[in-house]
């Protein structure tokens, strides 16, 4: 059997006859940039997140570097974020004028240690932006009462959590604002790339709404240095069919991490680790192993593919030397950086198709029972 680690053709099969109406609607009508879908988009995923606002932009990369120009950031200003991330995250804090710090993650859950938040703390930290990693929110609660504390703010990278929930709140909405990414492997993706913002402060979408526009509050008239950062109306218009299946693709990939954990209970590996009160939207589900090299070479010689996520924690990334890490510093995202493994996921595996991967990597990794 031959299983991709991704494979998202299947689901733009069916929805084609969706999409392509509304395609051809924006063709005949020439109205790329801006226009009625962008609107509508922006419409219903500020309420599926639950906030006041949503702003549309191109990619998840700008989203957390529009909120984090729009905060004001000042060269030397610090902003806390963990090392095992898409460097995006980094390259957003960066990009907007700050620098970045790494504080280390929870070995279990693999998101930023709100105690070693507090620790990287100076006088010169602005704030934090955790990453709901693999789609399981941050420790929101301990983040935001150490970030009232010392006069903070917090940014969510919900860029892998679309519709993760918190206690009951939607990832999108448990902090200042929220970053996500609709690029195409994402739990809700574009037809190529897209992103968004969404936050309850108004004062902050309108920013970030100028910022993505060459800083236009009308045309030609520039209050801000902007940038070229807005979502067009064809991947909007796509946006809008797909984020209608969006819980439902969500409650596949729960069920596929359900049939992971009950088959890799007893195996020779680490499962992931849910917190109490969240809900995963398992964008990744990943399991550490030791030998990963040959491990993974033992799965594609079964035909199954993983993907690593991420292989090298930032701060031992060549981009970020000029931060002045250095190996051992951030031991919990080093090591696991060294074991984790990204298993197949996505809404149209099916329950045999995972059952020979967790037949396959139980054979490999060995165990009890097995
Ligand atoms: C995908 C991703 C981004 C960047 O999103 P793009 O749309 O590719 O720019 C940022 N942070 C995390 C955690 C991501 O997974």
């Amino acid at each position: 059997m031959e299983i991709p680690f991704l494979d998202l053709r299947a689901q733009n099969a069916a929805l084609k006859k969706e999409i392509l109406p509304q395609w051809e609607e924006i063709l005949e009508s020439a109205g790329f940039i801006g226009g009625k879908y962008v609107d509508l988009f922006e419409e219903k995923f500020a309420a599926a997140c639950e906030v006041d606002h949503c702003v549309a932009v191109n990619s998840g990369t700008d989203a957390l570097r529009f909120i984090m120009t729009a905060l004001g950031l000042r060269p030397g200003d610090e902003v806390i974020t963990a090392p095992n991330t898409f460097a995006a995250t980094a390259e957003a804090i960066q990009q907007a004028g700050g620098t970045t710090v790494f504080a280390d993650i929870d070995s279990k859950t693999y998101n930023i240690d709100p105690e070693l938040i507090t620790k990287a703390i100076t006088k010169k930290t602005v704030g934090i932006v955790p990453i709901h990693l693999y789609g399981q929110p941050a420790a929101m609660d301990e983040i935001n009462k150490i970030a009232e504390e010392h006069g903070l703010w917090v940014i969510e990278d919900a860029c892998q959590a679309h519709l993760a929930e918190y206690q009951g709140k939607k990832a999108g909405s448990l902090g200042r604002a929220a970053a996500f990414s609709f690029y195409p492997g994402k739990n809700l993706g574009a037809c190529g790339d897209a992103g968004a913002v969404t936050t309850s402060d108004g004062e902050l979408a309108s920013q970030v709404r100028s910022l993505r526009d060459h800083g236009q509050g009308r045309k030609y008239y520039h209050d801000l240095v902007g940038y070229n950062g807005r979502c067009d109306a064809l991947q909007a218009a796509a946006l809008i069919v797909k984020l209608r299946y969006l819980a439902d693709w969500n409650e596949q990939r729960r069920a596929i991490a359900k049939q992971y954990f009950s088959m890799l209970v007893d195996a020779n590996l680490v499962l992931p680790e849910i917190s109490p009160g969240c809900l995963s939207a398992f964008h990744l589900f990943v399991v550490q192993v030791e030998n990963r090299d040959n491990v993974m070479k033992l799965l594609s010689e079964k035909g199954v593919q993983v993907g690593l996520h991420y292989p090298v924690s930032l701060h031992m990334q060549k981009a970020y030397k000029f931060l002045g890490y250095k190996k051992g510093d951030l031991p919990v995202s080093e090591g696991v950086s060294e074991r984790l493994m990204s298993l197949p996921m996505f809404p149209d595996l099916t329950p045999k198709q995972i059952e020979y991967v967790g037949a396959c990597l139980k054979d490999i990794v060995g165990g009890v029972n097995v």
